[in-house]
C-alpha cells in the first residue's frame, strides 16, 4: 500500500490519526494475546516510526507484560476503547497501529503470519505468504519478515 498519508481513527471516532509514510507493510498474528485484544481470530499490526504518526483525541494506556520481560504498552480511545496502536519498550521511536482502525483497512495485505501455532482452525493462510509458528527472535529476521 502506497502513498504519502494514511488516516484511521478508533470506532467511536473521537480518535484520529494521521502517518506520514511512503507504504505501509502489515503482519497479522494469531497469538493467544492479539486474539484476546482484538476480540477475533487474529491481530494485524502495521509498524510505524512514532515521529511519523499525529494523534488526535484522547487515548487511554494499560501495560501488559511479555514473554521477553519487557512491556507492551496498548493505547486506545479513551471513550470507545477501541486498541488504536501498541508500543514497546523493547523498541522505542516505533509503533505498531492496529491494522483494522486504518481508514484503507481493506487494502491491507498481511506480509507474513506470526504466531501460527494458535491460529484458528478455520483461518486458510493464503500459499507463499512467510509463517513463523512462533515470532521472529531477532531484530533481523523481523527485518526480514517486513521487507
Ligand atoms: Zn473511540
Ligand atoms: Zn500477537
Amino acid at each position: 500500500m502506497s502513498g504519502d498519508e494514511f488516516t484511521g481513527g478508533c470506532q467511536c471516532g473521537s480518535v484520529r490519526y494521521r502517518i506520514r509514510a511512503d507504504h505501509l507493510t502489515a503482519y497479522a498474528c494469531h497469538c493467544r494475546e492479539c486474539q484476546k485484544q482484538s476480540a477475533s481470530a487474529f491481530g494485524i499490526s502495521v509498524p510505524v516510526m512514532l515521529s511519523s504518526l499525529t494523534i488526535d483525541g484522547e487515548t487511554a494506556s494499560w501495560r501488559r507484560p511479555t514473554d521477553s520481560g519487557s512491556h507492551t504498552i496498548c493505547h486506545f480511545c479513551a471513550q470507545c476503547g477501541s486498541r488504536v496502536y501498541h508500543a514497546s519498550e523493547n523498541r522505542p521511536g516505533m509503533v505498531t497501529i492496529k491494522g483494522g482502525s486504518l481508514d484503507c483497512a481493506v487494502d491491507l495485505e498481511p506480509v507474513a503470519h506470526i504466531w501460527t501455532r494458535s491460529k484458528q482452525h478455520w483461518v486458510v493462510l493464503p500459499d507463499g505468504v512467510p509463517q513463523w509458528e512462533t515470532q521472529p527472535q531477532s531484530q533481523s529476521e523481523w527485518m526480514e519478515l517486513l521487507s
